[in-house]
């Protein structure tokens, strides 16, 4: 007999499943057993004297095959499949579970994150801990389809890099044989170099900031989806990252409407508001900030923007060059705006972006004005030599935009596992 899952269960039918114990319920003559699968759970009732010795020592989390007839049922427990149950025949157990560092099936004993981050191979058991990265999985998905089905090219970036994107000092450092080098903060000026020759190029990787964040929305290892394009400006690549998020929210809501459900998250696709940045603290200073032309946004500012515009990705650009990096384009100097914005969602900075230098002059001044020495970008800055468009991109976060859509207060709620300050494992 063929393995079915929990969810195909169809009554009247003699099925096998393969899942896990995820709770035992005794009672005077029989045992109710609640086995998951990836798919569900279902109650499995088990009468027969036999097979209740066999169970007698059963732990919860062992690996059980099960036989039995499914049967139409009424049953009113979280998580589990409420319309059938099954009439045990036999059980096989494959793999007996050990006593369990944190409960899967919360139902007495909710462990700490720390320690769920460390046994994360079993928290991710927990139905509502699966529906957060069953959804993740819709996000990074929807993400590849949008810009595949718009005829870009994903490419692939290198994950270890000579010099630093930004010249901050925020860089993890590799023994590259008898070099030095790091790790890339950002596939910037590569999917640029890119961009300038294949004119429509998103990736999605890892990239790694050594800075010392204690925040709810840092980790140091991070999952960028980058979008690069060329003979485009700032307002068009905003127009795609509007889009991409529509349509990002539209298909979690097609495909997770089950876990939004657990979640107990109320989505809706979100409007997209636009703002000068000029604009933007003008706005701000009218509900009581103290903002003025150079100021970065700090989390409140970012979360009142959000507040001001509920369910919209809020842009805010032509932000003050010297606020910006070096690769931005200088839209205006004399009003010394840039090409550059930032996109918010859920209250938090979800993207940033920006118009790009294309012209070398321009870059080694730039480079200039920011202290770093231009000879250290010579391989990118000879680049734009041999007939370079204009060109705008932009990075959102994996785990940012997850936890905009979820709600969820802790990215490293939404992080597999998370590389921060202390944690290195799992
Ligand atoms: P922030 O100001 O929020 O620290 P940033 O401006 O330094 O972020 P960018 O360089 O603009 O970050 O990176 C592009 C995107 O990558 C951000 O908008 C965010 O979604 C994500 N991101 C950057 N750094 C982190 C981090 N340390 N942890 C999680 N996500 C990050
Ligand atoms: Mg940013």
């Amino acid at each position: 007999m063929d393995r079915s899952y929990i969810s195909d269960l169809k009554e009247e039918k003699q099925a096998m499943i393969k899942g896990w114990v995820y709770e035992i319920r005794d009672m005077a003559k029989m045992k109710f057993l609640l086995i998951r699968d990836i798919t569900g759970i279902v109650q499995c009732v088990v009468k027969e004297k036999e097979i209740l010795d066999k169970i007698s020592n059963l732990s919860l989390e062992s690996v059980v095959e099960v036989r039995g007839k499914v049967k139409p049922a009424k049953i009113k427990a979280e998580f589990v499949r409420g319309d059938v149950e099954i009439e045990v025949k036999s059980i096989e157990i494959l793999n007996p579970a050990e006593d369990l560092p944190i409960h899967v099936n919360e139902k007495t004993v909710k462990s700490t994150l720390p320690k769920r981050l460390d046994f994360r191979s079993l928290d991710v058991r927990k139905p509502l801990v699966q529906a957060i990265f069953k959804i993740q999985s819709t996000i990074i998905n929807a993400y590849r389809e949008y810009f595949f089905n718009e005829g870009f090219i994903e490419i692939q970036p290198p994950g270890i890099i000579a010099t630093s994107t930004e010249g901050g000092t925020d860089l993890f450092e590799v023994k590259y044989f008898d070099k030095k080098a790091y790790l890339a903060q950002s596939p910037q000026l590569y999917k640029q170099l890119m961009a300038i020759s294949l004119e429509k190029v998103f990736s999605t990787g890892a990239i790694w900031r050594a800075e010392k964040h204690d925040t709810s929305r840092h980790i140091n290892e991070i999952r960028q989806m980058d979008v690069e394009v060329g003979f485009c400006d700032d307002l068009k690549v905003m127009k795609y990252l509007e889009e991409v998020v529509k349509y990002i929210v539209k298909r979690v809501l097609e495909k997770n409407k089950h876990e939004l459900n657990l979640l107990g998250i109320d989505l809706k696709i979100p409007s997209a508001k636009y703002f000068t940045y000029k604009e933007a603290i003008e706005l701000l200073n009218k509900h009581g900030f103290d903002m003025k032309f150079g100021d970065d946004f700090e989390p409140e500012a970012e979360r009142k923007l959000c507040e001001l515009n509920p369910n919209a990705i809020v842009f805010t650009y032509e932000w003050p060059i010297e606020v910006k990096p070096f690769y931005i384009w200088p839209k205006d100097r004399e009003k010394g705006i840039s090409g550059g914005f930032d996109a918010l969602y859920g209250g938090l900075e979800i993207s940033s972006g920006g118009q790009r230098v294309h012209v070398p002059e321009v870059l080694i001044q730039q480079l200039k004005d920011k202290g770093l020495n231009p000879d250290d970008f010579k391989w990118y800055i000879d680049a734009f030599r041999y007939g370079a468009p204009e060109h705008a991109g932009w990075s959102i976060g994996l785990e940012r935009i997850s936890q905009a859509i979820l709600g969820v207060d802790n990215i490293r709620e939404v992080t597999l596992f998370p590389r921060d300050r202390k944690r290195l494992t799992p």
